[in-house]
């Protein structure tokens, strides 16, 4: 049996050798970026921008080279596949300085919500996949403490102010829950004008929150522009 499981790897192995999620070429570990593509992606820094309500936002990744294509292959292609480079992207910095500072900081983490037509389109909120297991081994929990009202056309072809317009009062408590004094860490795949994540800022702060950070997998900051 044994033998018959390793032949049969074997020739798993040989018809569809591993390949970099990023850029197809062959690699030693399945799902894992090459590294070529590792080198490429850009890590962690914090905005300088003010986000108000927003006390400090992160970025893991800029929103380019091999995170943009990973991400793109998440969330257009339903490619549950990439998960695993994300994940090490994460795991990688996890021992990083100011990450480290912010989850110290917080009491629990709050995902982007979807849509619920947007959820059950895509089976999965993209988020919560990136960021779940890796909030957990810091012994923060995932909650879901917010709902977006109604559906919002896709943001990344949209500007600033339509954006505005468009996220305006777009989340809400899922339950009356008061966070007074609680520190809460907002999770975000992709932070472009940060509009998404002040509105939901905003409706933690009514709730009561004494801190908002954001972490986000990936951001331009605002750097192309709109
Ligand atoms: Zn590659």
């Amino acid at each position: 049996m044994k033998f018959l499981r390793q032949l049969w790897e074997g020739i798993i192995f040989f018809l569809f050798p591993p390949r970099c999620p990023v850029c197809r070429q062959i690699v030693d570990e399945r799902y894992q970026m090459c590294i070529d593509c590792e080198k490429k992606i850009m890590r962690l820094d914090v905005a300088q921008d003010n986000y108000e309500p927003i006390d400090k936002v992160l970025r893991v990744t800029k929103y380019r080279e091999g995170s943009r294509e990973l991400l793109r292959r998440l969330k257009f292609d339903n490619d549950l596949n990439v998960l695993p480079a994300l994940k090490k992207i994460l795991d990688d910095s996890i021992n990083n300085e100011e990450i480290v500072k912010m989850l110290n900081a917080t009491d629990f983490a709050v995902p982007v919500p979807l849509h619920q037509d947007r959820l059950k389109e895509r089976g999965f909120n993209q988020t919560e996949e990136i960021f779940g297991t890796w909030l957990a081994k810091k012994n923060l929990q995932l909650r879901n403490i917010l709902t977006r009202t109604r559906a919002t056309e896709k943001l990344y072809s949209l500007g600033r102010t339509e954006r505005e317009k468009v996220l305006r009062n777009a989340f809400a408590p899922i339950e009356n829950e008061n966070l007074s004094g609680k520190k809460v860490l907002i999770v975000d795949d992709i932070f472009t004008t940060g509009t998404t994540c002040k509105e939901c800022a905003k409706v933690l702060k009514q709730m009561g929150a004494e801190k908002i950070f954001v972490l986000a997998f990936a951001s331009d900051f605002g750097e192309r522009k709109n």
